[in-house]
């Protein structure tokens, strides 16, 4: 491939620095040199798997020259990607500690809580962006340290956020049904269940392998669903198929796997990152392996290569949403459809390639035309849609036509939400570290932080350049008043 040309920062002093992205034997490396510090270099992605990824940049935002970037968050506007997933930190207190936390919860001294008139101001901030983004995070530390987290979840429900997602270690609500109850009440729809593996060896951090059962049966009783969220690293990358066929064993309650590849970030040594260091491009390849070809790598598709169907939907409906215009190399996704026992890749079931290409195809045609008639439009594109789908192929109850049809016609969202039971979501996405961080994934990030002064910071800038332990001093009070 052509050397690319990006930016980052030196891992020592954080100043900003020119990289490139070159090939390497089969590999994808970001070099960099800093005058002080000298040469860098950090694996990114295999060869092959990078040149079909980058080809999605073509749905992301437009670059951007920020001289600033990464250090101007509060004060940006010219971020290039909308809040697509708002995280709000309601706690630093934790009742664990894993070595690769990137709150590095507890261990700094003080304690960062915002009171509820703080939460309701950052939620109103978000809502006040246009477009409205309509999902929020709570995240820490572990969220359920408070007991007054389903206070926080019906203020979030009253706000209008439609999706309010935990992430959570999940002992509380394995031992606490009550509770589990008073969050669904609330509001609560989904679990972010940080869950590194089926053994003390691979779950060494959490070991919440230990109360999973009970987490899944009280998540049943109290109608949470989960999405299972291992941190992957080599130490734990040969169950990388194994937490999926967990997810579909149980796909009454888990709705897929989000894997999260190691990150350089918090209390994480970087020495290590020879032995551990784990890339999306690893995971996909190593899926492949592990299921025997079930699913394969170019199964996963960039985040980004919904953007066209995202931007007719709003046509249709005319409505607006935050598109998903992160970088292609930030995360990959897929779906699963479950027949039986047997799993079966979305590829199987349908021609995406070629629906893709329709999709940019009729969202090209919609800008530069515009859309004379909605009605003879949506029905030119569902026939369209239909001759992409391998009718004979699926399984009876994953009816993709007609979750196809319900969100094109419909725009009905619980349509998506109904097929979970026949299916599992499998996503990744790697956050950034100061090692392998490249500003122009850091510009089109959808994931940010509220913070108390109301601004969104991007989750990458958030963790690895400081924005955390700056905002939390600030809004924070010392542990000890609170013994
Ligand atoms: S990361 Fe985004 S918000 Fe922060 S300075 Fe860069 S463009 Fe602006
Ligand atoms: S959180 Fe990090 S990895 Fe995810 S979209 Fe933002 S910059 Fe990319
Ligand atoms: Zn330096």
């Amino acid at each position: 491939m052509e050397t690319q040309k990006t930016k980052s920062i030196c891992p020592e002093c954080k100043k900003i620095i020119d990289a490139t992205l070159v090939q390497k034997d089969d590999s994808i490396v970001m070099k960099k040199h800093c005058k002080e510090h000298g040469d860098f270099e950090e694996i990114i992605y295999d060869a092959k798997q990078f040149e079909e990824t980058i080809k999605y940049m073509r749905y992301t935002a437009k670059p951007r020259d920020i001289q600033k970037c990464p250090y101007d968050c509060e004060n940006c506007s010219l971020h290039q990607t909308q809040t697509l997933l708002a995280i709000m930190d309601v706690t630093n207190r934790c009742n664990l500690n894993c070595k690769y936390c990137f709150a590095k919860a507890e261990r700094s001294g003080y304690l960062y809580e915002p009171s509820l008139s703080q939460i309701r101001d950052m939620f109103s901030s978000i809502r006040k962006k246009e477009p409205t983004c309509n999902a929020v995070l709570f995240s820490g530390g572990e969220p359920t340290m408070r007991d007054d987290l389903p206070d926080i979840v019906k203020i979030a429900d009253e706000m209008g956020f439609e999706v309010k997602l935990l992430a959570t270690n999940g002992y509380r609500l394995a031992n606490d049904l009550e509770y589990a109850k008073k969050l669904y009440d609330a509001g609560l729809f989904l679990l972010y269940l940080s869950f590194d593996g089926f053994s003390d060896k691979t779950n060494h951090e959490k070991r919440n392998h230990l109360i999973i059962e009970k987490l899944l049966e009280n998540c049943r009783r109290s109608k949470i669903q989960i999405i299972l969220v291992p941190t992957i690293s080599k130490e734990n990358a040969h169950e990388a198929f194994r937490f999926i066929q967990f997810a579909a064993k149980n796909s009454d309650i888990i709705g897929g796997v989000n894997f999260q590849p190691l990150s350089f970030c918090g209390r994480m040594n970087p020495g290590e990152r020879k032995e551990l260091r784990y890339t999306i491009s690893n995971l996909c390849s190593d899926i492949e392996k592990q299921s025997n070809g079930i699913l394969k790598q170019e199964d996963f598709y960039p985040v980004p290569s919904v953007v066209p169907l995202q931007k007719i939907l709003c046509k249709l409906g005319g409505t607006e949403m935050p598109f998903f215009t992160v970088h292609p190399l930030c995360g990959r996704a897929t779906y699963l459809f479950l027949d039986g026992e047997k799993l079966i890749p979305i590829t199987k079931i349908m021609d995406v390639p070629k629906l893709l290409s329709l999709l940019e195809k009729w969202e090209g045609h919609v800008e530069n035309k515009g859309m004379k008639d909605k009605g003879l439009f949506a029905a030119d594109m569902l026939k369209g849609v239909k001759d992409t789908i391998h009718l004979d192929k699926m399984p009876k109850e994953a009816n993709a036509l007609k979750l196809l049809s319900q969100l094109i016609l419909k725009r009905d969202l619980d349509t998506l939400i109904d097929m979970h039971v026949h299916s599992v979501f499998v996503g990744a996405m790697h956050f950034q570290d100061c090692y392998n961080m490249d500003l122009e994934r850091l510009k089109r990030c959808g994931i940010h932080y509220v913070t108390p002064d109301n601004s969104l910071i991007p989750f990458c800038a958030y963790n690895a350049l400081g924005y955390r332990e700056r905002i939390e001093e600030k809004f924070s009070t010392p542990i000890r008043v609170h013994r």
